[in-house]
């Protein structure tokens, strides 16, 4: 049944959710050496390294999977592909992301990694009509998310719908690239930024009030705001209160936060406090590759673990459509074109009197 709701993805990064038969594909054309030699291995591999309880060791992967990601063919490739894979569990709007600076290692420029990977995009789009826009993130450790950020805003009419910084949080707070997010905002633009994933509310604080974040990715740590009993809120702090009231989203990744230790068990994962107290919330899968997910997976994991109905879903999914970065007549249309009119089908196939 969750395979056939349709879906929207908000925290999908492009080079964490390869096919592991598609990296060793390239690898093999770019005479690369891989951890494994099986595509089964592989996944394997990537799986164990990403489960390792520190965000640091989680990131690991990615030089393996960007190393075969450094020419226009196979950004191309993987994007296209990665639009298929979405099709397949009926996503019907998703905003992907990735750090174009991971892939000029063989001399490709910004502009030509960003061009390779919309061309990739736009092919898949065609073909399965699955609607998406294109993240840009700036790299926490990197001094060029200035640049990244003019990218973002040079290619805004071309696919790129906002801008964010990833890498790791602990050291690299998201205020030592004011001067990007400054220049988002100054572009009407839009910023969403990976904050108390594996670092607390002061990274989450300065992200929502100091960079100007319309969303936040995982949150997980805003749980630290909050004197819980019972899945029941009992006493907020200010900024608990200012994401709630404002109405924040919160890009949830549950699989991801597990395995990189923001969270020590899905049962423990604030996503159930979040859901049921009226955040903004919406599920995505962060790095289909690394952590073993998919949307379905993660919404069934939701419904196992947090009791969800089938009109929690279609409340999730359509946070996530509101809280997206196309224009709101583009937004409303995919809501009542496509979201509800899906969840109204599923209901009535699986249980017509209701
Ligand atoms: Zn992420």
């Amino acid at each position: 049944m969750i395979r056939q709701v349709p879906k929207v993805e908000l925290h999908d990064h492009l080079d964490g959710s390869l096919k592991a038969e598609t990296i060793i594909e390239l690898a093999a054309e770019e005479g690369i050496s891989l951890p494994a030699r099986t595509p089964e291995e592989l996944s394997l591999w990537f799986h164990r390294g990403a489960d390792r309880k520190n965000l640091g060791l989680y990131l690991e992967g990615f030089s393996v999977s960007c190393s075969v990601m450094q020419s226009r063919k196979a950004l191309t490739r993987v994007a296209y592909e990665h639009i298929l894979t979405l099709h397949e569990e009926n996503v019907a709007y998703a905003e992907i992301r990735f750090a174009p600076v991971l892939h000029t290692e063989k001399g490709l420029n910004l502009e030509e990694v960003v061009e390779s990977v919309l061309h990739g995009l736009e092919a898949g789009k065609a073909e399965t009509g699955v609607s998406c826009g294109l993240i840009l993130c700036a790299m926490r450790h990197q001094n060029i998310s200035l640049e990244i950020a003019e990218l973002a805003v040079a290619f805004r009419e071309k696919g790129v719908v906002g801008f964010d910084i990833a890498g790791d949080e602990y050291g690299h707070p998201p205020k030592k690239h004011l001067d990007a997010f400054q220049f988002i905002k100054n572009r009407n633009f839009n910023i969403t930024i990976h904050a108390g994933e594996a670092f607390g509310i002061e990274s989450i604080w300065q992200a929502v009030q100091i960079c100007g974040a319309h969303r936040i990715g995982h949150a997980t740590r805003l749980l630290e705001d909050m004197v819980v009993h019972n899945s029941r809120i009992e006493q907020m702090g200010s900024l608990a209160h200012y994401i709630q009231d404002k109405r924040i989203p919160l890009e949830i990744c549950l699989s991801s936060n597990v395995q990189t230790g923001a969270t020590p068990s899905l049962d423990e994962h604030p996503f159930g406090v979040y859901f049921r107290n009226n955040f903004r919330v919406m599920l995505c899968t962060d790095n289909r590759l690394m952590s073993d997910t998919s949307l379905t997976k993660e919404m069934g994991l939701a419904v196992r673990h947090f009791n969800l109905t089938l009109r929690d879903l279609e409340k999730l999914t359509i946070n996530a459509m509101k809280s997206s970065f196309v224009h709101y007549e583009e937004r409303l249309k995919i809501i009542y074109d496509i979201l509800k009119p899906g969840y109204a089908k599923v209901r009535e196939l699986t249980n017509p009197n209701a």
